[in-house]
């Protein structure tokens, strides 16, 4: 095991979960839904779990995010920053009568 645990693997590491995020969501900031474009340029890769509470470099635990918005969210819990095109897909504990 490395003891470089802050960015495994490096800047190539770091490509290639882009592009696997990119993939699976789009190329665009999870939260404000900018676009990245085909090279993912500003992309920066966000943990949707704070890094802070769970400590991992899964793919389901990340989202692309650009600078502006990965900042602003810094440590908080998904919930509070979600953008707001993506809340009708997100039903909230108890909610469940709109099924
Ligand atoms: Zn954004």
């Amino acid at each position: 095991m490395s003891k470089n645990r802050n960015t495994p693997g490096g800047s190539q590491r770091r490509k290639r979960i882009k592009r696997a995020l990119a993939r699976r969501d789009g190329a665009c900031c999870w939260y404000c839904a900018g676009d990245f474009g085909p090279e993912l340029e500003g992309a920066t890769v966000d943990h949707l779990i704070p890094h802070t509470l769970l400590r991992t470099w899964m793919l389901a635990a990340l989202v692309l995010a650009c600078e502006p918005c990965n900042r602003a969210k810094a440590d908080r819990l998904p919930q509070e920053v979600l953008r707001p095109r993506f809340a009708p897909g997100l039903v909230p504990v108890g909610a469940d009568a709109a099924a």
